[in-house]
């Protein structure tokens, strides 16, 4: 049975940080979204097949493709599996039970009711992430609740709901505060005025408390897949939404939100700002954007050749990955910081960096990072680059990924991490202690990769 693991596959992951899987080694590879796929409570499930050495082995199958534990979503099916016809009626069943307690409208409805109350009375339920209505709290008497749920804590939604940390699934890594502010000011300088905020629920909550002032005229759309932001956004501000298959839970009337969103009247300029779990499957996500991306296509009657501008917030070493998928997009050297991620802080020397970059299809030149921060413009290069980041001439270019100086080796003819060292047996540049992989897998022989002497087919000859 497959399921398990869904190796996410990006290359060059840093030393000391949980990178993503290597890809090769044997996992998972996405197939995509199949048009009769069938459905977990997430929405249509995505197709898959275990993989080794880079090829296709065994039985295709269908699993949940929001969640990687199977502990959080178990479907599975295999895609020449016969489903009986009440088999189909309880899964039915079952992803009807799923759904969340109450339904959007229901939640606004409460909300609604919910303000009306005095501070004394405004209880959040901590065990279910949930605000109470009076009558309610008989039901949660035995759990533990916040009182006195101030206006100020309704707007920010993000402080007062518990961080979803589980690695797999959720992984709510919120931006740190200045980093959020950043992205605001550089979207506001940029002449944006809406905002498509998917799995950015700290960056929407920024605009919409901003939104109550006067001369504030950003709005933001939140498309998520907590539904426990459901209880302080209507139905114009948050859609429960799943990235990875783009489904949005609630039917043709939340799509239709988010097309009304995307469309530009009145010279509105949009974009979209996303920072998916990075332990996503990167195909399944550029699949679901390239959507967003043509549906405010269609909404242009206009200029045919634009393509909706985006800021894409994910690790450096997924690089490769983004530009297969999007080569317009480019990678701009800022940090992105967590506040609830120990690794991911901004740190003053060394490691401890945050590996969390911006890829944009903006003009990299446009993208003003603050000189405050070390950030400096390089002139050949059109575009900011981190203070360690040094212009090189024989590459023609700032060729650091992770904001420390790189070296150039002129072996590889490449720019390399200052830790590497060129290794004659791999032909390479690695680590010091770096055990020679390469070699042990070639053939000596041959010298070919997928075998070893013992087993080399031109010896049989012999
Ligand atoms: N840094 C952002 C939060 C990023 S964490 C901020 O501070 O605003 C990733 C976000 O993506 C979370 O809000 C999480 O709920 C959301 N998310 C996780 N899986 C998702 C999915 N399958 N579809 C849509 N959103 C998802
Ligand atoms: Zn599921
Ligand atoms: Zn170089
Ligand atoms: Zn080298
Ligand atoms: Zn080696």
């Amino acid at each position: 049975e497959g399921g398990g693991n869904m190796a996410a596959s990006g290359e060059g992951a840093p030393e000391g940080l949980c990178g993503p899987e290597r890809p090769g080694a044997g996992g998972l590879a996405l197939l995509g979204l199949a048009p009769s796929a069938p459905s977990c409570p997430h929405g249509p499930a995505l197709l898959f097949v275990k993989t080794s050495q880079g090829k296709e082995e065994g039985r295709r199958f269908y699993a949940c493709s929001a969640c990687r534990d199977r502990k959080d979503c178990n479907f599975f099916q295999w895609e020449d599996e016969k489903v009986s016809e009440t088999r189909l009626a309880a899964r039915e069943e079952y992803n009807r039970n799923h759904q969340p307690p109450f339904t959007h409208r229901q939640n606004v409805e409460r909300y609604k009711n919910f303000v009306l109350l005095p501070l004394s009375k405004r209880r959040f339920c901590q065990q279910c992430q949930q605000l109470l209505l009076p009558a309610e709290w008989e039901k949660h008497s035995d759990h533990q609740f916040l009182c006195d749920i101030s206006t100020a804590q309704l707007k920010s939604p993000s402080q007062l709901l518990y961080p979803l940390e589980n690695k797999k699934t959720n992984a709510q890594y919120l931006f740190a505060g200045r980093s959020c502010q950043f992205l605001l000011d550089l979207i506001i300088d940029l002449g944006f005025r809406r905002v498509l905020s998917v799995g950015t629920p700290r960056l929407h909550e920024m605009i919409q408390s901003k939104a109550s002032q006067e001369d504030f005229r950003v709005r933001s759309l939140l498309l998520d897949i907590d539904f426990r932001y459901s209880q302080f956004y209507t139905e114009d501000e948050f859609c429960h939404y799943n990235m990875f298959n783009h489904y949005f839970f609630g039917g043709e009337a939340a799509r239709e939100t988010c097309r009304k969103f995307l469309y530009q009247g009145s010279g509105e300029r949009v974009i979209m700002v996303t920072d998916p779990p990075f332990g996503g499957l990167v195909e399944a996500l550029a699949s679901s954007f390239k959507k967003l991306m043509a549906m405010w296509k269609e909404t242009e009657k206009e200029d045919h050749n634009q393509e909706m501008p985006v800021f894409w917030i994910f690790p450096y070493f997924f690089e490769s990955r983004i530009l297969e998928f999007f080569p317009s997009f480019s990678m701009m050297d800022y940090q992105v910081d967590y506040d609830n991620h120990a690794l991911y802080k901004h740190g003053k020397t060394g490691r401890r960096q945050s590996p969390v970059r911006i890829f944009t299809n903006l003009t990299p030149s446009m993208i003003v990072l603050p000189v405050e921060e070390g950030y400096r413009f390089c002139a050949v290069c059109q575009r900011y680059v981190s203070s360690g980041n040094q212009h090189c001439e024989i590459c023609n270019s700032c060729t650091s990924k992770d904001g420390r100086r790189w070296k150039h080796c002129v072996l590889c003819k490449k720019c390399v991490k200052p830790s590497w060292f060129h290794c004659n047996n791999c032909n390479c540049c690695a680590l010091q202690n770096h055990t020679c992989e390469k070699t042990d897998a070639v053939c000596f022989v041959c010298g070919k990769a997928d075998h070893k002497r013992s087993t080399c087919p031109s010896l049989s000859h012999t």
